[in-house]
């Protein structure tokens, strides 16, 4: 009777362990998240919802920016709009991808940059003309460095601000200079587009299109 206190009531062959082995795991509803600091109850094998969803949507487990205060970037705008300073005047809330800030004003999305250059300079004179900046820095809102351009003209000073888009800097571009050099070689050696985009790791349409200029037209 004593002997038997304490021991599971296993009556077949096999271990005590073994039977609990293969029973499901208990779910870890109650673990924490394997974040530092995270006090949230984890819901996958690593992290809590929260985490999980930044991880998925963000690519990171930091968390997003802080949101600007609503109207604090037309503010700042303003606050600068008649200033006479001679350095440039960095927009200090959202960047888009290109490097060009980005605001909303009124509704609708347009960068700051543009905007001042409404404000100072009024509407644009001509049709397809853009914003050029002297000073050559994108996120830059000092109006003394802002006028309306042509596209020609805005291309050329941003050759000389090195901040030109042509060919690599293009930000889907695949190919360097050196490879489109290349790909015309092998191309005018009689090398069809789909020997060639293996080499470069592109479609034969990217090779089709860098032979034909309709991409890289000024390298020649
Ligand atoms: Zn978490
Ligand atoms: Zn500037």
């Amino acid at each position: 009777m004593e002997a038997s206190r304490g021991r599971s009531p296993v009556k077949s062959d096999c271990g005590d362990n073994t039977i609990v082995a293969m029973l499901p795991k208990p779910y870890n509803l109650f673990m924490k998240c394997t974040v530092a600091d995270c006090e949230k109850q984890k819901r996958g094998k690593l992290y809590c919802c929260m985490h999980y969803m930044r991880l998925k949507r963000r690519g990171s487990l930091n968390p997003p920016p802080m949101r600007s205060a609503k109207g604090a970037p037309v503010e700042f705008l303003m606050q600068h709009l008649n200033s006479d300073s001679p350095d440039c005047i960095l927009w200090p809330f959202s960047i888009a991808p290109l490097g060009y800030g980005c605001i909303n004003y009124k509704g609708r999305t347009t960068s700051p940059h543009r905007l001042v250059c409404l404000w100072v300079h009024g509407k644009r004179p001509r049709r397809k003309m853009e914003v050029a900046h002297s000073c050559g820095i994108r996120k830059c809102v000092n109006q003394n460095h802002l006028r309306w351009a042509t596209r020609e003209e805005n291309q050329l000073e941003r050759a000389v601000h090195g901040t030109s888009n042509r060919g690599e800097r293009q930000w889907m571009s695949k190919l360097t200079r050196e490879n489109v050099i290349e790909i015309r070689r092998l191309s005018a050696a009689g090398l069809s587009s789909y020997e060639i985009g293996p080499r470069f790791n592109v479609g034969s349409k990217t090779i089709r299109d860098a032979v034909s200029q309709k991409t890289w037209a000024w390298l020649d």
